[in-house]
């Protein structure tokens, strides 16, 4: 089970996206803007950029968030969003032997790919502390003969083992990540993986990170989700068909009725 966690927003997000509204649309200064800049009129600002679609002003409000228990297929799938900032935990420098790994629902639903599964994790993390192991052995030799003392060469040499072990690692390898985005590209984001047509894992993710940024940015994210939540589907042929049922599903988590 994903655990996401929204650690740190630009303070007062909606009000520092209707200060940005405000300069384009007034003659406003720098030391009023922020001036009578109740959360009712931030919100109509926000509400209006939306209407008219000028999206630039939503880049000024960030939201940081950690990410864990997620696997290397999720990583993959994440960071092909540019627009972000990614601190991953790094496979060179952590060992993994004994690695976690995520069990997809499915796989842990049907009692012989279960077993297929586990099986082919215990011989992953097999195969990974061997490989680390004689990688040590040599480097260890090597260092030794170009000088090295005894402690500083094992403590080399399991470093650098590892970092070729890695590569027999699977891609349910559990990792954990920070993850910054601004609005605009969260809402990119949301647009592409709340869809049902994104895979489970990153559906989650992005379920639960929209769910956290509407307790602190409503309006920011009042449209958030799948396209189908503010308008037509545009997937076609591949539709899920449940837009009804997909709209009203994110009308109920953003206004917390449902976990
Ligand atoms: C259901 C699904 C299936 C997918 N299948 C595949 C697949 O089979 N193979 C695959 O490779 N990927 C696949 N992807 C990933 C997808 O193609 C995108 O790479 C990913 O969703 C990131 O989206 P993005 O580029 O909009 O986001 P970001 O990288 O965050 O970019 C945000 C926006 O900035 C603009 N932008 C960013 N960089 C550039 C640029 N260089 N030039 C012009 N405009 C730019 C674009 O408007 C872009 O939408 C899939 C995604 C989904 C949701």
């Amino acid at each position: 089970m994903p655990k996401v966690t929204l650690i740190s927003h630009t303070p007062e997000p909606e009000k520092t996206v209707a200060a940005a509204a405000k300069l384009c649309y007034s003659n406003t200064g720098a030391d009023k803007l922020m001036e009578n800049l109740t959360a009712d009129k931030a919100a109509g600002f926000v509400q209006m950029l939306a209407e008219i679609g000028h999206e630039s002003p939503i880049e000024h409000a960030s939201f940081t968030f950690a990410i864990e228990g997620v696997s290397r297929a999720f990583l993959a799938q994440i960071t092909r969003h540019r627009i972000a900032s990614y601190s991953v935990q790094s496979q060179r420098y952590v060992n993994k032997g004994q690695f976690e790994y995520i069990l997809p629902p499915e796989i842990e639903a049907e009692p012989q790919a279960k077993a297929e599964f586990l099986q082919a994790m215990a011989e992953a993390e097999h195969h990974y502390e061997r490989i680390a192991e004689i990688l040590a052995g040599t480097h260890k030799a090597r260092l030794l003969q170009q000088g090295m003392d005894e402690k500083e060469a094992a403590k080399k040499a399991a470093k650098m083992a590892i970092e070729d072990a890695r590569f027999v690692l699977p891609n349910a390898c559990d990792t954990k990540m920070v993850v910054t985005m601004n609005a605009r590209s969260l809402l990119n984001f949301f647009r592409h993986r709340c869809c049902s047509r994104a895979q489970w894992e990153i559906r989650e993710v992005a379920d639960e990170m929209l769910r956290q940024v509407c307790q602190v940015a409503p309006n920011l994210f009042a449209q958030a989700g799948p396209p189908c939540v503010s308008g037509p589907c545009p997937e076609g042929k591949m539709s899920c068909g449940e837009m009804l049922k997909v709209r009203e599903r994110y009308i109920q988590m953003k206004t917390g009725e449902v976990e």
